[in-house]
């Protein structure tokens, strides 16, 4: 869809399957249930949606899902599902080769959103998409280059540092600006640096919260977070910040792990914070 010089696409990397106490910690089952139902594996699904803006002559893609470098097992242990092909396809069906892609914005390095980023070719670990510049911020990458107990399986080195050590990934300092109506901006909490990318264009407004909200109702409820949030309370006043700011410009909220509520707005219903689904042709 076009917004002033903006055209966005949601871009899937197909979708995976996790224990429902992953993405909702300490909220109690009874809360979460009637809202998301497990299944009988108390899993539920997970989208890893990417989104793809083309603005300025550039094209611009953001997060790259869990990538083709699982073996068997990896991709047993996700229940990963791709009905019509992983990113790269989606990419193909708009037209799209990896060497059209500028700019690769990682909102942080947990291994669901850059694990496409690299790719295994004769056995050695390349750049996915040859000709693009990678953005990150700096903290996440030092965070990332040295996990801790908690953070160990998710962040792996084979999806960030051969870019760093090629010179592709550009280390971010805080809120960026990467393109006219596309800024990174910082946003606290699942990790120490994570980052959301802001969207706007012809008095329209998006917003790519990533983890800071990665279904529509941790936006909703303040409280709800994942298990894998570093700093929950961050998570919290970060999301407290900018829950106003998208219910008053009525921005458009793309979130990267929801399959059923992928696009939404956030609505003030009395007193309550709720996410009202658009309309998304995709
Ligand atoms: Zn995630």
């Amino acid at each position: 869809m076009n917004f002033g010089d903006l055209e966005i696409h949601t871009v899937s990397d197909g979708f995976v399957h996790v224990d429902a106490g992953g993405p909702f910690g300490l909220v109690p089952r009874p809360l979460y249930a009637p809202e998301y139902p497990p299944d009988e594996s108390n899993s539920i699904p997970m989208a890893l949606t990417c989104l793809l803006v083309r603005t300025a002559g550039r094209t611009i893609l953001i997060d790259t899902g869990l990538g083709d470098k699982l073996d068997a097992a990896g991709q047993a242990r996700w229940r990963l599902e791709r009905p019509d092909g992983g990113l790269l396809e989606a990419l193909g069906r708009l037209g799209l080769s990896p060497e059209d892609i500028d700019l690769v914005v990682n909102t942080h390095l947990h291994g669901d959103h850059c694990g496409g980023n690299t790719r295994r070719v004769d056995g050695r670990v390349v750049a996915t998409f040859p000709r693009a510049t990678y953005m990150v911020q700096r903290m996440e990458w030092a965070d990332a280059s040295h996990p801790d107990a908690r953070t160990r399986s998710t962040y792996a080195a084979e999806n960030f540092e051969p870019l760093v050590r090629e010179g592709r990934m550009q280390l971010l300092h805080g809120d960026t600006a990467v393109a006219p109506g596309v800024d990174c901006v910082v946003t606290p909490g699942h990790t120490h640096a994570h980052q959301s990318v802001a969207l706007s264009g012809a008095g329209w407004h998006g917003f790519y919260p990533a983890d800071l909200a990665s279904y529509a109702v941790h936006l909703a409820r303040l409280s709800w977070m994942t298990a894998y949030d570093a700093e929950p309370l961050e998570t919290l006043r970060t999301k407290a910040h900018w829950q106003p700011w998208l219910q008053e410009r009525g921005a458009w909220i793309f979130f990267e792990h929801d399959a059923q509520l992928p696009v939404g707005r956030l609505m003030l219903s009395g007193s309550r914070f709720e996410v009202e689904p658009v309309d998304w042709p995709g």
